[in-house]
């Protein structure tokens, strides 16, 4: 029935259109959609958010024109359907009132439970529940929230006299008050109000409702309820006023034959389809939160309350083949009637959301397309990696930067060799550095996870852990190591070598001590959900993998192919970085080739290995490209070895010299034979031959300085200048291929060139590439197929990509590099020193090395694949940066039509998700 004015301001959850949420608030649209499919809704009624509207904008701060006749008309319809009467001595009606606008705002008004106590109705509910203490502890809550909200009296007013009678009884919690304190307590209160407000609580029920509906559209304009619309950039097109919903209270302590419980449709924590929750018996929902009695496992319900447990398993049912989705209900048994309180989506662990997802695609609940949108991406981590138990508390040591996802404890040790040898001992470490180098690979595999103090998210040690699936925490900048004194101090916690320590490389978190964690899963649900996204995505996913164990698992994860092969890495083996030094070393061209003659049956037995592990999908070989001095220690290592080398010369020379000097003694023949030689010659020469070695090295390493190396000598620069280098791992590539294909082994070998600028570059790689193709083809009587193609890492390979594709069949963006090159930030630093400032102060949104910024980097890429593809137009396209394993990243590779995205193995679940996504958005 409209208002007087003619305008219809309250809806009974009967009647409310359960899908219009500006008008009802979600909340209350939720009420009556709930009510509408037929669930046991308490009775109840919502007043609209126009109502809410009309009084604040009117002057007078009245209600509009015959809403209060509405309201009680409605209040009648709700005591005839439950019996009971507001205000009522016998059998007393109470509401509760809350607020709810469009959009679920945290900043509103609080909920008033109770309304409708009274002096009168409270000897009611004494006589409805037979429970004095819980009658008064209702009143007593009742006067202090409607104090509070409705009538503006200050919180702390409560709480004192709260803490006042607790301490003349004695009592330390709340639990320990009786009936009697909680009616001292509501006598206090009652008084608190009068005090505070000048007016005696009001006894009238209506009055009470009246002023309730005021204070719950006054807190629409209230100062938290507009901070936090302004924080969220609510605007009034997505929620305007808020709404009102007025419930009758139902109580589930009203004998052995109520209940109060909550309810996951299927388990949240397996995603097994069987009901799930807890319950109490004759409790209210605060007994469960309170923790004062133990809840009882649902299934105990079928025997306790049979024909309840069987309305719960219909409700079940109903609840999800209406709402398609796992839901989580509260629900309360009040004499024998269950009521179902609220409903909404359950959040699940990443299991239970691929299982529960998978599992209603396959009961016909909902579509594929539906199972696979449920399921975010980036959740799949979870199932990959093992995690910091949920359930743990602990502070962290310091915070770095998750650089390589997963959990992993272990004993400190601050450098690489120690961490081989314990590690092949059968330890558990983790490797502390301030940052890493090549060198250290044989350290990372070792190790359980890395931890550095310096480096960003691209660093070396993030994308090698990522590559190994290795959990790391990088440019923990907190953190001080120490190696010379081996120790990590932060703040005024020092941590010694041997130490254990936890590192979380999702979260970047570092704790001391063992922590637990939690294994992962890939289920079988998991593989057919990646597979249903196989079957919709147009994405290719390859893995970015340098050896047969990263390919091994590329594939596992459902890589098709690799598309970066960083063969630096296959140079840092401990047998080979000597071979490799040697090779830098050289001051001859001969020389140089006598170390790669060394080099080339390793590195082509790589290949061979990675070209069987991949077959028949395609490899994807880059050659040498990070600056050669990253093979080389650092000078000041070098200083302080040669310095060691120096004095141990000194000392050999000084004993030789007192052993000579024996002869002066006297006793010569005695001493001799109680001191034999302390250092024959050989000793002494090894010292000199070391000491020539390093300081060559170290000649070596000045006279490859460069201010920029990232800038610098790197790339197909090194491989042109360095011509015998890529002529060799060409050759290598090209006799592995041979090799597998006289085994009959099926490859797609693809070349790629890093850091090329012009095409003139590539060119030049490429005339090498025949050159020794034919010498192979002949020396091996095969045929050999290689694609040819260029990584676009420099912003004038972007701008020239047209005249790059006459030469390139492909390209492949290393966005690491085109970051650093568009922004002229360096991948090193950038993330632990300015950018987080920049973030925080939205300069920028994201980091770019994490987040691919289209608007930039990916305008370039955009540019490049459209002016690549004028020139060749089937030319392939993909991306192996980072960014290839990032989801939102993924969503732009696809609009902008590339062909594939590689990212490191473990990433592989996921860029297969959300390659899917992406197709599916774009339908
Ligand atoms: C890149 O620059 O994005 C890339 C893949 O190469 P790297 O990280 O080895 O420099
Ligand atoms: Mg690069």
């Amino acid at each position: 029935m409209p208002g007087v004015a003619g305008k219809k301001y309250v809806y009974s959850f009967h009647e409310g259109d359960g899908k219009n949420k500006k008008l009802l608030g979600g909340k209350g649209a939720n009420l009556c959609e709930m009510t509408q499919i037929g669930l046991n809704v308490p009775p109840g009624f919502v007043i609209t958010t126009e109502a809410c509207l009309a009084y604040l904008e009117n002057p007078d701060k009245k209600l509009p024109p015959g809403l209060m006749d509405e309201v009680k008309m409605h209040i009648r319809a709700l005591e005839k359907a439950t019996g009971k009467q507001f205000g009522g001595r016998k059998n007393p009606l109470l509401v509760s009132v809350r607020s709810g606008s469009a959009l679920s705002m945290p900043g509103m008004m609080d909920t008033i439970l109770n309304l409708g106590l009274n002096s009168e109705t409270l000897q009611g509910l004494i006589e409805q529940t037979g429970n004095e203490r819980f009658a008064y502890d209702a009143w007593r809550r009742f006067i202090q929230l409607f104090g509070k909200i409705a009538l503006g009296v200050p919180d702390e007013k409560f709480d004192e006299a709260f803490e006042e009678v607790k301490k003349e009884a004695g009592v330390a919690v709340d639990i320990g008050l009786d009936a009697e304190h909680m009616k001292k307590i509501s006598e206090r209160f009652l008084q608190i109000v009068e005090e505070e407000t000048g007016k005696p609580f009001p006894e009238d029920v209506y009055q009470q409702l009246e002023i309730a509906i005021k204070a719950v559209f006054n807190s629409w304009m209230g100062k938290r309820a507009v901070d936090y619309r302004r924080q969220f950039n609510i605007t009034p097109d997505m929620a305007n006023g808020t709404a009102v919903n007025i419930v009758a209270m139902v109580f589930g302590n009203m004998g052995n034959d109520s209940a109060t419980g909550v309810a996951f449709t299927r388990d949240p924590g397996t995603g097994e389809n069987v009901l799930f929750g807890e319950y109490l018996t004759n409790a209210q929902g605060e007994d469960v939160v309170a923790g004062i009695r133990t809840p009882k496992p649902i299934a105990e319900l079928a025997n306790e309350m049979p024909q309840i447990y069987q309305q719960l398993l219909e409700l079940r049912n109903k609840l999800e083949a209406h709402y398609r989705e796992v839901q989580d209900f509260e629900f309360t048994i009040e004499r024998g009637t269950l009521y179902c309180l609220q409903t909404r989506n359950g959040k699940m662990n990443a299991t239970a959301r691929v299982r529960t997802a998978v599992d209603m695609a396959n009961e016909g609940l909902i579509s594929r397309k539906e199972a696979l949108l449920r399921v975010d991406p980036n959740l799949l981590e979870q199932l990959l990696f093992p995690r910091i138990d949920p359930n743990f508390k602990g502070a962290p040591l310091a915070v770095g930067l998750p650089a390589s996802p997963g959990a992993a404890s272990g004993h400190i040790v601050f450098d690489a060799d120690r961490a081989e040898a314990l590690g092949k001992a059968g330890e558990k470490v983790i490797l502390v550095r301030e940052e890493t180098k090549p060198e250290d690979i044989h350290g990372f595999f070792a190790a359980q996870g890395i931890l550095t103090s310096r480096g960003g998210k691209t660093s070396h040690a993030a994308v090698v852990a990522r590559g190994m699936g290795k959990p790391c925490v990088a440019g923990a900048e907190g953190i001080f190591v120490d190696t010379k004194l081996r120790r990590a101090v932060i703040g005024d916690k020092v941590l010694h070598e041997g130490d254990y320590i936890t590192i979380d490389g999702s979260t970047g978190r570092v704790y001391q001590g063992l922590v637990p964690t939690v294994e992962p899963t890939f289920t079988n649900e998991l593989r057919t959900l990646l597979d249903w996204a196989d079957e919709v995505a147009r994405l290719q996913v390859r893995a970015n993998a340098d050896t047969p164990a990263a390919a091994r698992r590329a594939l596992e994860y459902g890589a098709k192919g690799i598309d970066l092969c960083r063969t630096e890495r296959m140079f840092n083996a401990v047998e080979r970085l000597p071979v490799v030094i040697d090779m830098i070393l050289a001051d001859t061209v001969e020389e140089r080739q006598q170390a790669l003659d060394k080099l080339l049956p390793m590195q082509r037995q790589d290949f061979i290995e990675l070209f069987r592990v991949m077959s028949p999908w395609p490899v994807t070989i880059r050659l040498l490209d990070p600056p050669i001095h990253e093979f080389l220690p650092s000078e000041e290592e070098l200083r302080a070895e040669i310095e060691h080398l120096q004095h141990l010369k000194a000392t050999i020379e000084g004993v030789n010299n007192l052993y000579n000097s024996l002869r002066l003694l006297q006793a010569e023949d005695e001493l001799r034979k109680q001191y034999p030689e302390p250092f024959d010659q050989h000793g002494a020469d090894l010292v000199d031959k070391a000491l020539l070695k390093k300081e060559r090295m170290l000649r070596k390493i000045k006279e490859l300085h460069e201010v920029n190396p990232m800038l610098g000598h790197r790339g197909v620069r090194l491989g042109l200048t360095y011509p015998e280098i890529y002529q060799m791992q060409l050759r290598a590539m090209l006799e592995a291929v041979a090799e597998c294909l006289k085994d009959g082994v099926e490859v797609h070998p693809e070349i790629m060139v890093p850091q090329v600028c012009t095409a003139r570059e590539l060119e030049h790689v490429k005339a090498m590439l025949d050159a020794i193709e034919a010498e192979v083809e002949k020396k091996y009587d095969q045929q050999i197929e290689v694609k040819f193609g260029s990584m676009i890492e420099v912003v004038r390979a972007c701008m020239r990509s047209d005249d790059l594709a006459n030469v390139a069949e492909f390209f492949s963006f290393g966005t690491n590099d085109l970051t650093q090159a568009t922004f002229s930030f360096s991948r090193e630093d950038a993330e632990n020193k300015f950018l987080p400032l920049y973030q925080q102060n939205n300069i920028l949104h994201d980091n770019p090395f994490e987040v691919l910024d289209t608007l930039g980097v990916g305008k370039l890429m955009d540019i490049t694949v459209t002016w690549g593809r004028r020139s060749r137009p089937d030319l392939k396209v993909g991306i192996c940066g980072e960014h290839g394993g990032h989801p939102a990243s993924i969503a732009f590779c696809h609009k902008i039509g590339l062909d594939y995205v590689s990212c490191s193995a473990p990433r592989v679940p996921v860029a297969r998700l959300a390659a899917a996504h992406a197709a599916l958005k774009d339908q």
